[in-house]
């Protein structure tokens, strides 16, 4: 009887697994082998992992085992050559199917799109509203990507292909204009303060999709009660309930009914209403939570978003922070000191509720 152990076991239980050391079934069918070869030449594996689901073979004995003159290289070296076949055969196929949906993109451009595993994205794919576009796109709306970019796949741009980034990777662009410069080239376009702020209003409030400025919801709800003579049609466009988290919703709490909901289940609800507004005969809309002076029957637009494209004759905007300075100072010349300060440091909603309490 010997108490010596044999390297190998040695290795097993006294030094630290080393998975690299090892191949498993799936690692050794990426190279061509088959179950039959497993079985045949490296029968027993050398050590099993997740309760012996899973088999380790050494791989400087499979590399010997590969070597030998009795193993088969020749299947194994053509059962790659099969997969490598069938691989170039589906890409050439992505290929040309790229190829007849983007006829004007050069072939090489497309080759590289489908030898990276990336796609090209659809035009509806892509926008503020889906937070995914073109480097072009974003500065036109006053964002550019950071470096490092996070890009997942490419858009047609002009006959080429762009790579697109999320919303994510976005900051504001430099942008050398006062406030006051963007008011003033605002006012200057349309002609009239009201329009100008409508306008305004209208891009900013579409950029909160994008990266959400802190003071802008404040400002927009001040401009909508402070217009509600000008409004032309209010109208509910869903209601929001927040279940509550103490009884999970089901009013009951132990053999009590729940304080925190007062045995409704429902912790809050609240409405998020459509504002539609007369503004020196151009039309505005804008949703709010804030309720409007009066309340249609027919039933606003519930979407999981709001607000169209971009014309061509509106871009490029200014940085949204830019934008949200400018609705200020129009608020200022139109209605007078002094417009409501989100406090941001604390919550947006503390100071929110002071002003209206005021009113
Ligand atoms: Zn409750």
């Amino acid at each position: 009887m010997s108490y010596l152990i044999s390297t190998e076991e040695e290795c097993h239980t006294t030094q630290q697994f080393d998975r690299s050391l090892y191949f498993n079934k799936t690692q050794l069918k990426a190279q061509g082998w088959k179950d039959c070869h497993i079985s045949e030449f490296l029968s027993q594996p050398d050590r099993t992992r997740r309760n012996g689901r899973e088999c380790l073979y050494i791989r400087s004995r499979v590399q010997t085992v590969f070597n030998s003159d009795t193993f088969p290289r020749a299947e194994v070296e053509s059962v790659l050559q099969r997969r490598e076949s069938r691989r170039n055969r589906k890409q050439l196929a992505e290929i040309e199917l790229l190829t007849q949906a983007h006829p004007t993109v050069p072939r090489n451009q497309i080759e590289k799109v489908v030898s990276e595993k990336k796609r090209i994205y659809r035009d509806q794919e892509l926008g503020y509203n889906t937070g995914v576009a073109t480097a072009t796109y974003w500065r036109q709306l006053g964002y550019q990507p950071n470096q490092p970019v996070w890009w997942y796949g490419y858009a047609v741009e002009e006959s080429n292909l762009a790579p697109v980034y999320s919303k994510s990777a976005l900051q504001e662009v430099d942008d050398e204009r006062s406030p006051d410069d963007v008011w003033a080239d605002y006012y200057n376009r349309h002609g009239s303060r009201e329009i100008a702020l409508a306008e305004i209003l209208r891009f900013s409030n579409r950029l909160q999709k994008v990266i959400r400025h802190p003071g802008f919801y404040l400002l927009k709800d001040y401009w909508i009660t402070l217009n509600q003579e000008y409004l032309r049609e209010g109208r509910i466009s869903r209601q929001e309930r927040k279940e509550c988290w103490s009884c999970n919703g089901t009013g009951q709490f132990r053999y009590d009914s729940c304080r925190k909901c007062d045995g409704t289940g429902v912790y809050s609800k609240r409405k998020l209403y459509e504002h539609r507004f007369d503004i020196q005969g151009r039309e505005y809309c804008f949703h709010s939570y804030r309720e409007p002076q009066n309340i249609t029957d027919t039933p606003g637009a519930d979407l999981g978003f709001y607000g169209g494209a971009f014309q061509a004759s509106e871009l490029p905007l200014p940085p949204q922070s830019l934008l949200v300075r400018a609705v200020r100072i129009g608020l200022v010349e139109i209605f007078g000191g002094p417009v409501p300060e989100a406090d941001v440091r604390r919550n947006e909603r503390w100071r929110y509720s002071i002003f209206w309490s005021e009113e």
